[in-house]
Protein backbone atom coordinates (compact mmCIF):
# COMPACT_ATOMS: atom_id res chain seq x y z
CA UNK A 1 0.00 0.00 0.00
CA UNK A 2 1.61 3.32 -0.60
CA UNK A 3 2.11 4.86 2.98
CA UNK A 4 1.15 8.53 2.01
CA UNK A 5 -2.47 9.57 1.14
CA UNK A 6 -4.04 5.88 0.89
CA UNK A 7 -7.37 6.17 -0.97
CA UNK A 8 -10.39 4.91 -0.05
CA UNK A 9 -14.35 4.86 -0.25
CA UNK A 10 -17.00 5.61 1.97
CA UNK A 11 -18.56 2.15 1.55
CA UNK A 12 -21.40 1.27 -0.80
CA UNK A 13 -20.66 1.17 -4.42
CA UNK A 14 -22.84 0.37 -7.39
CA UNK A 15 -24.59 -3.31 -7.78
CA UNK A 16 -24.16 -4.92 -10.87
CA UNK A 17 -27.97 -4.59 -13.03
CA UNK A 18 -27.75 -8.22 -12.84
CA UNK A 19 -28.10 -8.31 -8.62
CA UNK A 20 -30.44 -5.26 -8.17
CA UNK A 21 -31.92 -2.53 -10.18
CA UNK A 22 -28.81 0.04 -10.54
CA UNK A 23 -29.33 3.38 -9.00
CA UNK A 24 -32.18 2.82 -7.00
CA UNK A 25 -31.46 2.93 -2.78
CA UNK A 26 -33.38 -0.17 -1.28
CA UNK A 27 -33.58 -1.56 -4.43
CA UNK A 28 -34.70 -5.57 -4.52
CA UNK A 29 -32.88 -8.41 -4.59
CA UNK A 30 -33.10 -10.38 -8.49
CA UNK A 31 -32.16 -13.53 -6.91
CA UNK A 32 -33.04 -16.12 -4.72
CA UNK A 33 -31.60 -18.54 -1.73
CA UNK A 34 -28.31 -19.93 -3.72
CA UNK A 35 -28.39 -17.88 -6.11
CA UNK A 36 -28.93 -14.71 -4.62
CA UNK A 37 -25.54 -15.43 -1.77
CA UNK A 38 -23.50 -16.59 -5.16
CA UNK A 39 -24.94 -13.75 -6.70
CA UNK A 40 -23.34 -11.32 -4.18
CA UNK A 41 -20.20 -13.43 -3.72
CA UNK A 42 -19.60 -12.32 -7.21
CA UNK A 43 -20.50 -8.79 -7.53
CA UNK A 44 -18.02 -8.45 -4.23
CA UNK A 45 -15.32 -9.78 -6.53
CA UNK A 46 -16.38 -7.61 -9.13
CA UNK A 47 -16.61 -4.57 -6.77
CA UNK A 48 -13.38 -5.34 -5.17
CA UNK A 49 -11.65 -5.57 -8.80
CA UNK A 50 -12.62 -2.16 -9.66
CA UNK A 51 -11.80 -1.00 -6.93
CA UNK A 52 -8.21 -2.36 -7.44
CA UNK A 53 -8.50 -1.47 -11.34
CA UNK A 54 -8.72 2.18 -10.05
CA UNK A 55 -6.23 2.08 -7.47
CA UNK A 56 -7.60 2.29 -4.24
CA UNK A 57 -5.79 1.32 -1.36
CA UNK A 58 -7.83 0.64 1.34
CA UNK A 59 -10.73 -1.40 0.00
CA UNK A 60 -13.96 -2.38 1.03
CA UNK A 61 -16.88 -4.96 -0.19
CA UNK A 62 -18.98 -2.26 -1.65
CA UNK A 63 -21.70 -3.59 0.31
CA UNK A 64 -22.41 -5.59 -2.44
CA UNK A 65 -24.43 -8.23 0.37
CA UNK A 66 -26.92 -5.54 1.29
CA UNK A 67 -29.70 -3.37 0.65
CA UNK A 68 -29.04 -0.65 2.54
CA UNK A 69 -26.63 0.48 4.65
CA UNK A 70 -28.62 0.61 8.07
CA UNK A 71 -31.57 -1.38 7.50
CA UNK A 72 -29.53 -4.89 6.28
CA UNK A 73 -28.01 -4.60 9.95
CA UNK A 74 -30.88 -4.29 11.63
CA UNK A 75 -32.90 -7.04 10.07
CA UNK A 76 -30.39 -9.38 11.22
CA UNK A 77 -31.37 -8.39 14.90
CA UNK A 78 -34.00 -10.06 17.00
CA UNK A 79 -36.48 -7.14 18.55
CA UNK A 80 -37.35 -5.41 15.67
CA UNK A 81 -40.18 -6.53 13.84
CA UNK A 82 -40.67 -5.51 10.34
CA UNK A 83 -43.97 -6.05 9.30
CA UNK A 84 -45.34 -3.98 12.11
CA UNK A 85 -44.57 0.09 10.52
CA UNK A 86 -44.47 3.28 11.46
CA UNK A 87 -44.31 6.62 9.68
CA UNK A 88 -41.35 8.93 11.35
CA UNK A 89 -39.22 11.53 10.58
CA UNK A 90 -35.36 10.23 9.53
CA UNK A 91 -32.77 12.82 10.45
CA UNK A 92 -35.56 15.85 10.88
CA UNK A 93 -35.66 15.69 6.93
CA UNK A 94 -38.02 13.31 5.18
CA UNK A 95 -41.11 10.95 6.33
CA UNK A 96 -40.31 7.49 5.98
CA UNK A 97 -42.12 4.20 6.86
CA UNK A 98 -39.97 2.50 9.51
CA UNK A 99 -39.90 -0.87 11.41
CA UNK A 100 -40.60 -0.92 15.19
CA UNK A 101 -38.93 -2.01 18.21
CA UNK A 102 -41.18 -4.52 19.61
CA UNK A 103 -38.92 -6.15 22.26
CA UNK A 104 -35.27 -6.48 23.96
CA UNK A 105 -32.93 -6.05 20.90
CA UNK A 106 -30.19 -8.73 20.37
CA UNK A 107 -27.84 -10.35 17.79
CA UNK A 108 -28.46 -14.30 17.52
CA UNK A 109 -25.85 -14.43 15.22
CA UNK A 110 -23.21 -12.52 12.71
CA UNK A 111 -24.21 -10.95 10.72
CA UNK A 112 -21.11 -9.30 8.30
CA UNK A 113 -18.61 -11.86 9.46
CA UNK A 114 -19.11 -14.10 6.74
CA UNK A 115 -18.97 -11.91 4.12
CA UNK A 116 -15.64 -10.28 5.52
CA UNK A 117 -14.06 -13.64 6.27
CA UNK A 118 -15.01 -13.84 2.20
CA UNK A 119 -13.36 -10.51 1.18
CA UNK A 120 -10.63 -11.06 3.53
CA UNK A 121 -10.15 -14.22 1.12
CA UNK A 122 -9.86 -12.22 -1.71
CA UNK A 123 -7.24 -9.81 -1.37
CA UNK A 124 -4.17 -8.60 0.88
CA UNK A 125 -4.84 -5.08 0.85
CA UNK A 126 -5.88 -3.59 4.11
CA UNK A 127 -9.92 -3.55 3.76
CA UNK A 128 -12.17 -1.73 5.67
CA UNK A 129 -15.78 -2.15 6.90
CA UNK A 130 -18.74 -0.20 7.46
CA UNK A 131 -21.73 -0.67 10.08
CA UNK A 132 -24.14 1.74 11.07
CA UNK A 133 -23.89 3.74 13.76
CA UNK A 134 -25.88 3.67 17.09
CA UNK A 135 -27.68 7.00 16.62
CA UNK A 136 -28.07 6.58 13.16
CA UNK A 137 -29.61 2.85 13.56
CA UNK A 138 -32.09 4.49 16.11
CA UNK A 139 -33.10 7.32 13.84
CA UNK A 140 -34.24 5.07 11.36
CA UNK A 141 -36.94 3.07 13.69
CA UNK A 142 -40.04 3.58 15.84
CA UNK A 143 -38.96 3.12 19.55
CA UNK A 144 -42.38 0.72 21.03
CA UNK A 145 -40.49 -1.13 23.34
CA UNK A 146 -37.40 1.11 25.39
CA UNK A 147 -39.19 4.80 24.59
CA UNK A 148 -35.63 6.11 25.10
CA UNK A 149 -33.64 7.21 21.80
CA UNK A 150 -30.85 6.94 24.50
CA UNK A 151 -30.99 3.99 26.00
CA UNK A 152 -31.78 2.27 22.45
CA UNK A 153 -28.52 3.46 21.33
CA UNK A 154 -26.55 1.67 24.06
CA UNK A 155 -28.19 -1.36 23.51
CA UNK A 156 -27.36 -1.30 19.55
CA UNK A 157 -23.69 -0.03 20.66
CA UNK A 158 -23.49 -3.33 22.45
CA UNK A 159 -24.67 -5.26 19.60
CA UNK A 160 -22.14 -3.27 17.50
CA UNK A 161 -19.60 -4.17 19.92
CA UNK A 162 -19.66 -8.02 19.29
CA UNK A 163 -19.99 -7.62 15.85
CA UNK A 164 -17.19 -5.63 15.47
CA UNK A 165 -15.26 -8.18 17.49
CA UNK A 166 -15.79 -10.53 15.09
CA UNK A 167 -14.92 -8.76 12.00
CA UNK A 168 -11.66 -7.60 13.67
CA UNK A 169 -10.47 -11.49 14.26
CA UNK A 170 -12.02 -11.95 10.47
CA UNK A 171 -9.16 -9.57 9.48
CA UNK A 172 -10.70 -6.50 8.70
CA UNK A 173 -8.25 -3.61 9.23
CA UNK A 174 -10.54 -0.71 9.71
CA UNK A 175 -13.97 -0.44 11.19
CA UNK A 176 -16.31 1.97 10.10
CA UNK A 177 -19.59 3.17 11.77
CA UNK A 178 -21.82 5.22 9.61
CA UNK A 179 -23.20 7.95 11.72
CA UNK A 180 -24.89 11.01 9.46
CA UNK A 181 -27.45 11.67 12.60
CA UNK A 182 -24.37 13.37 14.08
CA UNK A 183 -24.94 16.28 11.64
CA UNK A 184 -28.62 16.65 12.88
CA UNK A 185 -28.58 15.95 16.33
CA UNK A 186 -25.78 17.67 18.10
CA UNK A 187 -27.00 17.67 21.74
CA UNK A 188 -27.44 14.51 21.74
CA UNK A 189 -24.49 13.47 20.39
CA UNK A 190 -22.25 15.38 22.66
CA UNK A 191 -24.65 13.97 25.24
CA UNK A 192 -24.58 10.73 24.53
CA UNK A 193 -24.00 9.54 21.08
CA UNK A 194 -20.18 9.91 21.36
CA UNK A 195 -20.15 7.66 24.71
CA UNK A 196 -22.44 5.33 22.50
CA UNK A 197 -20.16 5.32 20.00
CA UNK A 198 -16.79 4.63 22.00
CA UNK A 199 -18.87 1.89 23.66
CA UNK A 200 -19.11 0.29 20.02
CA UNK A 201 -15.30 0.16 19.35
CA UNK A 202 -14.26 -0.96 23.34
CA UNK A 203 -11.35 -3.46 23.34
CA UNK A 204 -11.29 -3.28 19.69
CA UNK A 205 -7.28 -3.37 18.40
CA UNK A 206 -7.92 -2.68 15.07
CA UNK A 207 -8.63 0.89 13.94
CA UNK A 208 -11.82 2.62 13.82
CA UNK A 209 -13.31 5.45 12.05
CA UNK A 210 -16.69 7.40 11.89
CA UNK A 211 -18.27 8.52 9.21
CA UNK A 212 -20.13 11.76 9.05
CA UNK A 213 -21.79 12.80 6.05
CA UNK A 214 -24.40 15.09 4.48
CA UNK A 215 -25.57 11.68 3.17
CA UNK A 216 -26.31 10.17 -0.68
CA UNK A 217 -26.94 12.40 -3.51
CA UNK A 218 -30.84 11.60 -3.32
CA UNK A 219 -33.72 14.23 -3.24
CA UNK A 220 -34.36 14.83 -0.11
CA UNK A 221 -31.18 15.55 0.84
CA UNK A 222 -29.92 18.14 -1.53
CA UNK A 223 -33.30 19.73 -1.01
CA UNK A 224 -31.94 19.83 2.61
CA UNK A 225 -28.55 20.75 1.89
CA UNK A 226 -30.50 23.99 0.32
CA UNK A 227 -31.76 24.64 3.60
CA UNK A 228 -28.34 24.94 5.11
CA UNK A 229 -27.09 28.23 4.15
CA UNK A 230 -24.06 29.52 2.51
CA UNK A 231 -21.61 27.74 5.01
CA UNK A 232 -22.26 24.57 6.82
CA UNK A 233 -21.12 24.66 10.68
CA UNK A 234 -22.62 21.41 11.32
CA UNK A 235 -18.88 19.77 12.39
CA UNK A 236 -18.17 22.51 14.25
CA UNK A 237 -20.48 21.68 16.88
CA UNK A 238 -19.38 17.74 17.40
CA UNK A 239 -15.94 18.21 16.69
CA UNK A 240 -14.34 19.16 19.78
CA UNK A 241 -15.62 16.09 21.75
CA UNK A 242 -14.88 13.85 18.59
CA UNK A 243 -11.29 15.06 18.82
CA UNK A 244 -11.17 13.68 22.28
CA UNK A 245 -12.77 10.85 21.48
CA UNK A 246 -10.85 6.97 20.98
CA UNK A 247 -12.61 6.62 17.70
CA UNK A 248 -9.00 6.92 15.05
CA UNK A 249 -10.59 7.91 11.95
CA UNK A 250 -12.87 11.20 10.85
CA UNK A 251 -14.42 10.57 7.61
CA UNK A 252 -16.21 13.57 6.60
CA UNK A 253 -17.69 15.47 3.36
CA UNK A 254 -15.20 18.03 2.06
CA UNK A 255 -15.78 17.96 -2.20
CA UNK A 256 -18.20 20.67 -3.17
CA UNK A 257 -19.60 21.51 -0.19
CA UNK A 258 -20.09 24.52 1.57
CA UNK A 259 -18.18 22.83 5.13
CA UNK A 260 -15.60 25.65 5.84
CA UNK A 261 -12.20 23.46 5.42
CA UNK A 262 -10.82 25.41 8.22
CA UNK A 263 -13.49 23.04 10.99
CA UNK A 264 -10.95 20.65 9.86
CA UNK A 265 -7.99 22.23 12.78
CA UNK A 266 -10.73 21.04 15.10
CA UNK A 267 -9.66 17.34 14.77
CA UNK A 268 -6.22 17.96 14.13
CA UNK A 269 -4.47 14.97 15.54
CA UNK A 270 -7.04 12.69 13.89
CA UNK A 271 -6.59 10.50 10.86
CA UNK A 272 -8.93 12.75 8.37
CA UNK A 273 -10.69 10.83 5.20
CA UNK A 274 -11.40 13.94 2.91
CA UNK A 275 -14.21 13.16 0.62
CA UNK A 276 -12.64 14.31 -2.23
CA UNK A 277 -15.57 12.90 -5.00
CA UNK A 278 -19.03 14.68 -5.11
CA UNK A 279 -21.43 11.53 -5.05
CA UNK A 280 -24.26 13.98 -5.52
CA UNK A 281 -23.65 14.71 -9.59
CA UNK A 282 -22.75 12.46 -12.17
CA UNK A 283 -19.91 14.56 -13.91
CA UNK A 284 -16.73 12.88 -12.96
CA UNK A 285 -14.31 15.40 -11.54
CA UNK A 286 -10.93 16.07 -12.80
CA UNK A 287 -7.74 14.91 -10.91
CA UNK A 288 -6.80 18.48 -10.58
CA UNK A 289 -10.17 18.92 -9.16
CA UNK A 290 -10.11 16.05 -6.51
CA UNK A 291 -6.28 17.96 -5.76
CA UNK A 292 -7.36 20.86 -5.13
CA UNK A 293 -9.39 19.83 -2.55
CA UNK A 294 -6.51 17.59 -0.67
CA UNK A 295 -3.94 20.62 -0.25
CA UNK A 296 -6.95 22.90 0.75
CA UNK A 297 -7.62 20.26 3.50
CA UNK A 298 -3.69 20.10 4.26
CA UNK A 299 -3.59 23.18 5.42
CA UNK A 300 -5.52 21.53 8.22
CA UNK A 301 -4.69 17.66 8.48
CA UNK A 302 -1.08 16.77 8.42
CA UNK A 303 -0.30 14.83 5.32
CA UNK A 304 0.84 11.49 7.11
CA UNK A 305 -3.13 11.86 8.26
CA UNK A 306 -4.88 12.36 5.37
CA UNK A 307 -6.86 9.35 3.58
CA UNK A 308 -8.46 10.39 0.43
CA UNK A 309 -11.78 9.20 0.00
CA UNK A 310 -15.76 9.82 -1.57
CA UNK A 311 -18.06 12.28 0.45
CA UNK A 312 -20.23 9.21 1.03
CA UNK A 313 -21.51 6.36 -0.51
CA UNK A 314 -21.82 5.93 -4.57
CA UNK A 315 -24.57 2.82 -4.40
CA UNK A 316 -27.27 5.53 -6.58
CA UNK A 317 -24.59 5.74 -9.32
CA UNK A 318 -23.93 4.44 -12.34
CA UNK A 319 -21.33 2.03 -12.61
CA UNK A 320 -19.60 3.37 -15.19
CA UNK A 321 -19.86 6.84 -13.07
CA UNK A 322 -19.15 5.63 -9.88
CA UNK A 323 -15.66 3.73 -11.75
CA UNK A 324 -14.40 7.33 -13.28
CA UNK A 325 -14.90 8.52 -9.95
CA UNK A 326 -12.55 6.07 -8.33
CA UNK A 327 -9.87 6.42 -10.74
CA UNK A 328 -10.13 10.46 -10.40
CA UNK A 329 -10.00 9.86 -6.78
CA UNK A 330 -6.49 8.29 -7.25
CA UNK A 331 -5.03 10.39 -9.67
CA UNK A 332 -5.63 13.33 -7.66
CA UNK A 333 -4.01 11.68 -4.45
CA UNK A 334 -1.16 10.52 -6.90
CA UNK A 335 -0.85 14.30 -8.12
CA UNK A 336 -0.58 15.74 -4.29
CA UNK A 337 1.58 13.06 -3.34
CA UNK A 338 3.93 13.46 -6.38
CA UNK A 339 4.27 17.45 -5.02
CA UNK A 340 4.50 16.01 -1.18
CA UNK A 341 7.72 14.17 -1.91
CA UNK A 342 8.67 16.28 -4.35
CA UNK A 343 9.45 13.39 -7.03
ZN1 LIG B 1 -22.38 9.10 3.88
Amino acid sequence: MKTLLPTSTAGSLPKPSWLAQPETLWSPWKLQGDELREGKQDALRLSLQEQQQAGIDIVGDGEQSRQHFVTTFIEHLSGVDFAQRETVRIRNRYDASVPTVVGEVSRQKPVFVDDAKFLRAQTTQPIKWALPGPMTMIDTLYDGHYKSREKLAWEFAKILNQEAKELEAAGVDIIQFDEPAFNVFFDEVNDWGIATLERAREGLKCETAVHICYGYGIKANTEWKKTLGSEWRQYEEIFPKLQKSNIDIISLECHNSRVPMELLELIRGKKVMVGAIDVATNTIETPEEVAATLRKALQFVDADKLCPCTNCGMAPLSRQVALGKLKALNAGAEIVRKELTGL
